[in-house]
């Protein structure tokens, strides 16, 4: 049984429960806004996370970084800096790349994606499983500058390599973007929703 079910909702600044009404309310401990679900849950983590997975596309087509030299001018995407570090003798910084700009984001809109389906179409997977994967986004994505950060040493570190100039490309913008608009989309996802699901699943 679900607090919703039971007629109750808590506060989600200061866990007070009280009882189950529709509009928004004040809490009666804390003072602040309680709504028992946040509102457009679901179509705001959709809008947000599909304009993530369409910007993760050009994030990795178009140059992250561009390089020029007096005779050269090179244009890397993503990809290519991390072949560039695993063949120039940097395969810890390759690996920390490639885990940074391409798995963990691509993992955190699959799990997310997961989720809304399970919640949209009722999906039949374990919910306390469904509560833990939310977390584990949750968590990682207060670390989510630290993609945006990797990208700007990978680019620093070429940087002093040699004397050339080094500009972030378009798809720095759109791997920014991508990082943002997941945060915003897991911010969103009310895990709530979850629990209203209906109970095909045990737990
Ligand atoms: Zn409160």
């Amino acid at each position: 049984m679900s607090a919703a079910e039971a007629g109750l909702m808590a506060c989600g600044h200061c866990g007070q429960i009280m009882e189950h009404r529709d509009g928004p309310i004040a809490c009666p401990r804390c003072g602040g806004s309680v709504r028992p679900r946040k509102p457009a849950s679901l179509s705001r983590t959709w809008a947000l996370l599909l304009t993530a997975i369409i910007l993760y596309v050009p994030a990795n087509l178009l140059p992250i970084m561009e390089t020029s030299s007096l005779l050269v001018t090179s244009r890397d995407t993503i990809i290519g800096g991390v072949v560039y570090f695993w063949h120039s003798g940097s395969p810890g910084l390759a690996a920390l790349i490639f885990s940074v700009s391409i798995l963990v984001p691509v993992l955190k809109m699959c799990i997310l994606a997961i989720l809304a389906l399970t919640v949209q179409f009722g999906w039949p997977l374990d919910r306390r499983q469904c509560i833990t994967l939310f977390h584990v986004i949750e968590f990682v994505g207060r670390w989510s500058m630290l993609d945006v950060f990797v990208v700007a040493l990978m680019v620093g570190l070429v940087r002093f390599k040699g004397l050339a100039v080094i500009e972030a490309g378009p798809g720095a913008i759109a791997f920014g973007l991508v990082v943002a608009l997941t945060m915003l989309a897991t911010h969103s996802f009310d895990p709530r929703l979850i629990w209203d699901s209906p109970r095909r699943a045990l737990g």
